[in-house]
């Protein structure tokens, strides 16, 4: 049986992921595999960070082999590769709606919780959907409605949107993460000791996204407090809790729970490759020629323009991508890339780049001396003169500059990446466990 919520935090406090920590600690239901933490349109308003939702696979007891996937308070949880018994669905939506009312922000007007328990998934263009566009409550109601699916709705209940596309993921492609928790706030760690732990998190195989040394950025800690004390990201989820039980113990932390989730972030599953058509908060890799050079408005942001199948399409890199810019900048008319990015307000927020070609840049100078050799010196429109005998020439020469961009892979820095994409330099694996 599956479980899945969404929806129940705010910027004030609370992570939806810790709920499937307590959860997990408080009933007493056979984990199969993995619980799922999976991201979903990182361009829709509702969220609160990441949009993130949750789902787990349950059954009443569990065979083969078992793992450890984390802990709380001290007493392992485990999962095993295959659930026996079937819970009874309105038992495990009784227990995650406590939960769920116990814990959530409800007083918040954007916490709008929804809990969803179904015995299969829902088909998986409904989480293509949830990734690519944005899917109104009705819609989501009616599919699950039509899949026989157990839901609840708290407050308005857009929650259900999230967790029916966390049921529908079809796993095509994971990582993991690793995240420990202390509730209701993870534990005040000083800059300098997060960078510090931050090196020590990249040490793990796999390991992704966990420091940016440019912007002294530790990018395995939350940006706000919440439970959250860090979360270590992986291609690899053997030896993770092992390692993150190392982490905690070379620095002193002491976090209350930590579970060890499957996850769809560093996937680029969000991305439409070569779409026919570009709509309003999807994202997308499409591969063109610049047609107009960049440049910059107030605030930093650039801009370009990319002829992409014969239509012209805005292409941005915006302040938060720092360092990126100055690879964007250095396009010119003629270039062929490929970027990834979200198409909002009319523009591709690029995240990545591939530079594929680059395109040969001339500026006009005076030509030299036929008789001397000399550099001319300019004298009015197509009038050129040479200092040393005074001789005359029309036409400028055109010399070929030397480009500060070379063809290659260009990731944004670090600090500035989306949970959902995947760096160039990381290959994610297919499943086996699941
Ligand atoms: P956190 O990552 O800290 O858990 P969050 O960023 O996931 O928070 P939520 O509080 O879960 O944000 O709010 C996101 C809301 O948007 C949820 O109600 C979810 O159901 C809804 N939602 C997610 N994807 C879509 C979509 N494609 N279309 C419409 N609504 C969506």
């Amino acid at each position: 049986m599956y479980l899945a919520f969404d929806d129940t935090d705010s910027r004030r406090g609370m992570c939806t992921t810790y709920l499937m920590a307590k959860f997990l600690q408080e009933t007493g239901f056979a984990v199969k595999g993995f619980p799922r933490l999976v991201r979903l349109n990182p361009n829709i308003s509702y969220k609160t960070r990441g949009n993130g939702a949750l789902c787990v696979k349950l059954g009443i007891h569990g065979s083969g082999t078992r793992n450890v996937i984390g802990s709380f308070n001290g007493h392992s949880i485990y999962s095993y590769e295959n659930v026996e018994e079937i819970p009874d669905s309105c038992v495990l939506m009784k227990e995650a709606v406590a939960l769920v009312q116990e814990y959530a922000e409800l007083n918040e007007d954007s916490t709008n919780p929804g809990v969803v328990v179904m015995e299969s998934p829902l088909p998986s263009d409904f989480y293509s959907k949830a990734l690519s566009g944005e899917i109104a409550i009705e819609e989501a109601e009616m599919k699950l409605r039509d899949a026989g699916a157990n839901f609840v709705k708290i407050k308005n209940g857009r929650g259900i949107i999230g967790s029916a596309a966390a049921i529908s993921w079809p796993m095509n492609s994971v990582t993991y993460e690793c995240i420990a928790y202390r509730y209701p706030r993870g534990e005040s760690i000083s800059h300098e000791r997060k960078i510090e732990i931050a090196e020590f998190a990249n040490t793990f195989p796999g390991t992704f996204n966990n420091i940016d040394r440019d912007n002294d950025y530790a990018a395995i800690f939350p940006k706000e407090r919440t439970p959250v004390i860090y979360g270590l990201r992986s291609r690899f989820h053997e030896g993770l809790i092992n390692f993150s039980n190392e982490l905690d113990e070379a620095f002193g932390i002491l976090p209350e729970s930590k579970i060890l989730y499957v996850t769809n972030q560093g996937t680029d599953d969000h991305i439409v490759a070569d779409p026919q058509s570009i709509r309003e908060l999807g994202s997308y890799s499409v591969q063109g020629r610049i047609m107009e050079n960049p440049e910059v408005i107030q605030g930093g942001h650039y801009f370009a323009t990319l002829l992409y199948m014969g239509s012209a399409i805005r292409i941005a890199a915006f302040e938060p991508t720092k360092s990126f810019r100055r690879i964007f900048s250095s396009l010119r008319i003629g270039d062929v890339v490929r970027v990834y990015g979200s198409y909002v307000n009319g523009s591709l927020h690029v995240e990545k780049m591939q530079v594929l070609d680059l395109s040969k840049q001339f500026i006009r100078s005076p030509p030299l001396c036929s008789r001397c050799g000399k550099r001319m010196h300019t004298r009015g429109m197509n009038d050129f003169r040479c200092p040393s005998c005074g001789a005359k020439a029309k036409h400028p020469d055109y010399v070929e500059v030397e480009r500060k961009l070379s063809p290659g892979l260009y990731d944004v820095p670090v600090m500035s990446r989306r949970h959902l994409s995947r760096p160039f330099d990381i290959e994610t694996e297919r499943t086996v466990y699941q």
